[in-house]
């Protein structure tokens, strides 16, 4: 049987995100969707509500569930029991941060394999970041993320104005 997690940030979820996640559940028997909550980053969206969109955005998935964590991404493969882990790849960038983690994560536990889904062609640009600083000068984002995830980034936006 064949388990994998995806682990990130998910700050939040983009379509980009979405096809990793479709395509690397027709690979796995089984997929985790890891929630990083200890990122360096200070994220836009709580670890809760991170998951809360995740869950809503992969219902169709049936082989598909989403898990918090914090700490080393291996130790929550080894928890989960996964072998897989799978990590997206867009840009040069990307791949120098990528290949040194894969390298890290390889010495520490070798018996997980990290399996890299090249970004679609479409969704190349696409990041969590970006997704972000378009919505905040309230432009469209819907070619980003699904409904769901808009209506939640234009809520943030809206309660950050109440407040200033
Ligand atoms: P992290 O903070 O771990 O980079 P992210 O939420 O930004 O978390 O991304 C999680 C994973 O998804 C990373 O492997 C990242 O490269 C990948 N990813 C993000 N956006 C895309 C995209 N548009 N296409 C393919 N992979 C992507």
């Amino acid at each position: 049987m064949k388990k994998g997690i995806y682990p990130g940030s998910f700050d939040p979820v983009t379509y980009g995100h979405i096809d990793v996640i479709r395509r690397s559940a027709a690979l796995v028997d089984e997929l985790i969707v890891g929630v990083l909550s200890n990122s360096g980053k200070t994220p836009m969206f709580t670890v809760e509500e991170r998951e809360e969109m995740l869950r809503e955005v992969t219902k169709g998935l049936p082989n598909v569930t989403v898990r918090s964590f914090s700490g080393l991404t291996v130790d929550f493969a080894r928890e989960m029991d996964a072998n897989v882990l799978i990590r997206g790849l867009r840009a040069i960038p990307d791949f120098e941060y990528e290949l040194n983690m894969a390298q890290t994560n390889h010495i520490i536990a070798p018996e997980i394999e990290t399996v890299f889904l090249m970004t679609s062609l479409k969704y190349s640009y696409l990041s969590s970041t970006t997704v972000k600083e378009v919505a905040s000068y309230d432009a469209d984002i819907s070619t980003f993320v699904p409904p769901y995830v808009e209506e939640k980034i234009r809520k943030k936006f809206s309660k950050k104005e109440e407040k200033e």
